[in-house]
């Protein structure tokens, strides 16, 4: 029999956001509970953070492992699944997950983040992980004395490109555009001393080579560089963005910002649907300033205005009178 959960706030996600709103929801002492799939969302794979106030260099792994610490200390419970759908049951909310169980909410904070962006090229799924990437930052140990391409034009291409830089012997930084606009100017200071990063502006690529056997062992371009239209690689690295995951807030009507495709939020945190508010990476909260204290932020006053709509509604179900035992009226 599918277990059945009880909460005033579901937090969907397990990144800077989603625990950030916990530990204000535990603070508020209204009942939250958090459903996420990965733990440390971003943050956790980035590699080092040295913009994080309070911690002038930190792991990202180690920076999520003490925002899960201190929710840890309200005892706020944390599920590892995905919710897969959320439905408007009227005064309240029901999520089903991946797991099989249900969860009903008197509201949902939505902070589940972006889904990173594909080339769509024959081959890109099949070779995941057999020489194509989607993380520069987790994977560039590997390419030690190899050589590699990331591709993209962002900040996460170009801290990638330095990075693997610093492992791979040869790295091509392959960018469609004629110049970096959005990557922090000290980064691209930091590339441009890289001695071993080329960079092809105004490029892209065509076609992923290698074979089932061997995964990806090249790429051919659209335009030849150095007189050759294709390039021998060890691996290449997709940085090219990432979506905003808004299939399920669309669903229960949330608008989204027509220029971005993100959760529409106001200053609150609150979206076009009462009892639905947005946190992070998803929103367009911050602009484009996507970051983990930005994240953290947005986390933090989504629990505010949550706190607020559940005592106003009055569909506080698990408000805990006695402490922080809050794990105990978890089930249902
Ligand atoms: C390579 C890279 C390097 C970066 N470097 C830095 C840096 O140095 N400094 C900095 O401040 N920021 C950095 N960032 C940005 C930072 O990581 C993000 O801004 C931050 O992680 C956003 O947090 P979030 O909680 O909104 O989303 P995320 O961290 O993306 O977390 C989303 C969470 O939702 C979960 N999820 C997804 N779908 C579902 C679902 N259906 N149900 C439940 N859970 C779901 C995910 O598993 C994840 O746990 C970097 C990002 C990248 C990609």
């Amino acid at each position: 029999m599918p277990e059945t959960h009880t909460t005033d706030v579901l937090i969907a996600g397990q990144g800077a956001a989603a625990f950030a709103a916990a530990l204000y929801t535990a603070r508020y002492q209204i009942h939250g509970m958090v459903v996420g799939d990965r733990f440390g969302g971003e943050t956790a794979i980035g590699g080092g953070i040295e913009n994080y106030p309070g911690y002038p260099d930190i792991d990202g792994f180690d920076l999520m492992l003490k925002f899960r610490e201190q929710v840890d200390k309200y005892d706020v419970p944390v599920i590892d699944a995905a919710v897969t759908a959320v439905e408007n049951a009227g005064n309240h909310f029901m999520a089903t997950l991946s797991d099989g169980s249900a969860v009903h909410a008197g509201a949902v904070i939505f902070a589940i983040g972006r889904e990173r962006r594909k080339l769509n090229l024959a081959n890109e799924e099949a070779w995941t992980g057999r020489g194509v990437s989607y993380c520069s930052t987790c994977d560039a140990p590997l390419y030690r004395g190899k050589t590699a391409a990331v591709i993209g034009g962002g900040s996460a291409a170009v801290e990638g490109a330095i990075l693997l830089g610093k492992y791979a012997d040869q790295v091509y930084l392959i960018y469609r555009g004629g110049g970096f606009t959005r990557p922090e100017p000290v980064m691209v200071d930091l590339l441009n001393k890289s001695k071993n990063v080329h960079v092809l502006f105004e490029t892209e690529v065509a076609e992923l080579l290698g074979d089932d056997t061997a995964g990806l062992t090249g790429i051919r371009l659209n335009r030849p560089y150095e007189g050759k239209d294709e390039m021998t690689l060890d691996g290449i690295f997709i940085e090219i963005g990432a979506d905003p995951r808004v299939a399920i807030p669309q669903s229960l009507g949330v608008k989204l910002n027509p220029e971005t495709n993100e959760i529409h939020v106001d200053r609150n945190m609150n979206t076009n649907v009462p009892g639905i508010f947005g946190a992070g990476d998803i929103t367009d909260g911050s602009g484009t300033l996507k970051q983990t204290i930005t994240a953290a932020a947005q986390g933090v006053v989504s629990a505010l205005a949550a706190y607020q709509f559940i005592s106003e509604q009055g569909r506080a179900c698990c408000v805990h009178e006695a402490g922080y035992d809050l794990r105990a009226s978890a089930a249902d």
